[in-house]
């Protein structure tokens, strides 16, 4: 149990009663707090009595009064105020068992642990809970769950997850959804193995527990270069892509007129491998499903397209992208609107190979240092450098293979600008970066 606080937020409850970092949450109400949702469920009243250890080790009890839903506005030195859950699976797809060695030890760690799914959207399989665990969950409200379920099949679900107690997903979602918590599925989709008649039944049996079951994201299955000793899996090509397509699109066209959403939605790598173009905006309604990489192209486009009035016509830049083989098309296309508006803005975009996991891999949030040094020409770049965030590990300006962006910038000599790639962010990067012309 790691309940000392972190940090305490400017003006929050907490530094009023002068509660400090380093401090231990001890008890509230005379409860022990196991996890973050024991910690949440507990504050959630008007008036709580906390115990806390401070520092030099004097005990204080401090009473809060405050709203209900009011946080206290401390965080504390684990998330979850735990250890991480780690996953009992050994799903065949599992993009973990195909890193290469050698990588940091934290990248190596599996967790699937409901508590990190409610607090940064992690997905879980929920062969981890016990019974209690679950109808934990239902009292404490943790709602939204991410959950993985990639069938509904209990058989199938055991031999894709290696867990022989893998099988009772669909019992497990309908407790979950029965005590009122809000479910957003996801289906890593595997040729041959669960998608054709196996996806459309999970997917119909998924809808029947709607709208607790919010909507399902289904994502096509990656494969690297360093699958030895793990089963043969195949990728989606044309054909197959195109057969999923018209699977679900039969499906969405009756939910859409049974409840006015499509309910289930095909990650854009699909659209892509097929060769079809993506659905328009309002069928990604809040574009919910966005980190599945669900709608990710139609957003880009629409707010390329939406902001690029706001390109600033008197300026001058040259600037370099650098993307994977799945956005360079999209990526090139606006970059070509960009210059049709200001053809004194010059942009190249690369297309990285990813030749450390494989070139089968092709997203761009998995392209490595190396792969940008090896690829890119050094008298082809523009005056910047821009490239996706998601290539880095979160929170650091470090690729999957621990180069730094520094290094990078000290072997191309230019500077490196990041971009969340929403479509707005590039265009404000790309006029902020301009010059004014002489
Ligand atoms: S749940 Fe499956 S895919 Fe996720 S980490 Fe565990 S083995 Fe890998």
């Amino acid at each position: 149990m790691e309940n000392v606080v972190a940090k305490v937020l400017p003006n929050s409850i907490a530094e009023e009663v002068g509660i400090e970092a380093g401090d231990k949450l001890i008890s509230i109400n005379e409860q022990e707090v196991k996890d973050i949702l024991d910690y949440k469920f507990l504050i959630s009243d008007e008036v709580i009595i906390l115990e806390i250890e401070k520092n030099n080790e004097e005990i204080w009890e401090i009473e809060i009064e405050k709203e209900y839903d009011e946080d206290l506005g401390v965080e504390f030195k684990k998330s979850i105020m735990d250890e991480a859950k780690s996953c009992h699976n050994k799903c065949i797809f599992c993009f973990i068992d195909q890193l290469p060695k050698g990588m940091r030890e934290s990248l190596y760690f599996k967790d699937d642990d409901s508590r990190l799914s409610f607090l940064q959207g992690n997905f879980v399989t929920l062969t981890n809970l016990k019974d209690e665990d679950l109808e934990r969950i239902i009292k404490y409200k943790i709602s939204p769950i991410n959950v993985s379920v990639h069938t509904t099949n209990p058989e199938l679900r055991k031999k894709m997850l290696n867990n022989r107690f893998a099988g009772n997903v669909y019992e497990r979602l309908k407790k979950l959804t029965h005590g009122g918590i809000t479910i957003n599925c996801q289906i890593v989709l595997c040729p041959e193995i669960n998608d054709g008649e196996e996806l459309i039944k999970t997917v119909e049996d998924l809808y029947k527990l709607y709208p607790l079951v919010k909507n399902i994201a289904v994502v096509p299955v990656g494969i690297t270069k360093y699958r030895e000793g793990l089963c043969n899996l195949k990728l989606f090509n044309k054909e197959s892509a195109l057969k999923q397509l018209y699977n679900i699109s039969k499906l969405q066209n009756k939910y859409i007129s049974e409840i006015g959403t499509p309910f289930v939605r095909l990650s854009d790598e699909f659209y892509l491998i097929a060769g079809k173009d993506i659905p328009g905006s309002e069928f990604y309604e809040e574009f919910d499903q966005i980190e599945d990489g669900v709608g990710m192209i139609r957003m880009f486009r629409d707010n390329i397209d939406r902001k690029l009035n706001n390109i600033n016509n008197n300026k001058k830049g040259s600037f370099s992208i650098i993307t994977g083989k799945s956005a360079f098309k999209e990526v090139s296309s606006a970059c070509n609107k960009v210059k049709s508006v200001n053809p004194n803005i010059n942009i190249n975009v690369f297309k990285i190979l990813n030749k450390f996991f494989g070139e089968d891999i092709t997203v761009a949030g998995l392209i490595t240092g190396e792969d940008i040094k090896n690829q890119v020409d050094k008298n082809m770049l523009g005056d910047y450098i821009i490239i996706s965030k998601n290539m880095l590990r979160t929170g650091e300006n470090i690729f999957l293979d621990d180069i730094t962006i520094q290094q990078l910038e000290e072997y191309f000599n230019k500077k490196i600008l990041t971009c969340e790639y929403s479509g707005e962010d590039l265009i404000e990067i790309i006029n902020s970066y301009s010059e004014e012309e002489k």
